[in-house]
């Protein structure tokens, strides 16, 4: 299996950010992992023409269920595959609670994803209360029954673990919590989708940087990361993506 070191830019960048992605691509012609950029919507047409012929695959961070239709605002699937996107984030936490996104609307994202040809990252996360509570395992479970497809295969699903906690605060589980999390899903992965679960990747996210990104890496069944602010520059996603492997 190959991994994956996405990166999440969220709400930022404009055309002038570019520059660090020809620097990334530059820096890293042929990672031993995939590496992959989600900028804003807005960026994708043209991140995808900068990483033509590269290493480089460019996603998008979220789409509508539909294809087409009455929904001002949103981008659908195949928009963002005509754009140059391979990839897509859906049910990132800040998506669940800034826009109220259910389990079944991110499991609708994901199928509406592949079936656009693109390859869906399925976000899933504890918030610190309930990680306090010891809920951690059950509400990921939940997560996972809900917002996976049924008959999802490993070739375009990856799944996402990110402790709503860890996001962009500085703080990380332990490297024992991320592996406990990390075998739970993989288990509750082969009793939903069976033997394709073996080859799903299971990024972690929340606070990845080039200091932490070798330890991580280095837990069982983490195969990448999902990485929000040290994507944005080229100098630290590509040290993360170094630490993927040479
Ligand atoms: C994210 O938003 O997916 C994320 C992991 O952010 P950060 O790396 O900044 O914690």
């Amino acid at each position: 299996m190959k991994k994956l070191a996405a990166g999440n830019w969220k709400m930022n960048g404009t055309a002038a950010a570019l520059a660090e992605v020809q620097a990334l691509i530059a820096a890293h012609p042929a990672p031993a992992c995939e590496m992959l950029l989600c900028p804003p919507a807005t960026l994708i047409g043209h991140m995808a023409s900068l990483a033509k012929d590269s290493a480089l695959c460019v996603g998008g961070q979220d789409c509508h269920p539909k294809a087409s239709g009455a929904h001002t605002g949103d981008i659908s699937a195949i928009m963002l595959k005509d754009a140059g996107a391979s990839h897509v984030i859906v049910g990132h936490s800040e998506r669940r609670t800034d826009h109220g996104e259910t389990d079944a609307l991110v499991q609708a994202k994901a199928v509406a994803a592949v079936s656009a040809g693109l390859v869906a990252i399925v976000c899933v996360g504890e918030t610190e209360a309930e990680r306090d509570a010891g809920r951690t395992l059950a509400v990921i479970g939940g997560q996972l029954d809900g917002s996976v497809p049924a008959g999802a295969v490993a070739a375009s699903l990856v799944v996402a673990y990110e402790p709503v906690w860890a996001i962009g605060t500085g703080r990380t589980p332990t490297l024992a919590e991320i592996a406990e999390v990390h075998a739970f899903i993989r288990a509750r992965l082969t009793a939903r989708i069976g033997v394709e679960a073996a080859g799903v990747r299971l990024l972690y996210g929340g606070s990845v940087k080039p200091s932490n990104a070798a330890e991580i890496f280095a837990v069982p069944d983490v195969d990448g990361a999902l990485v929000g602010g040290a994507s944005l520059k080229a100098a630290d996603f590509g040290a993360i993506v170094a630490a993927l492997g040479t």
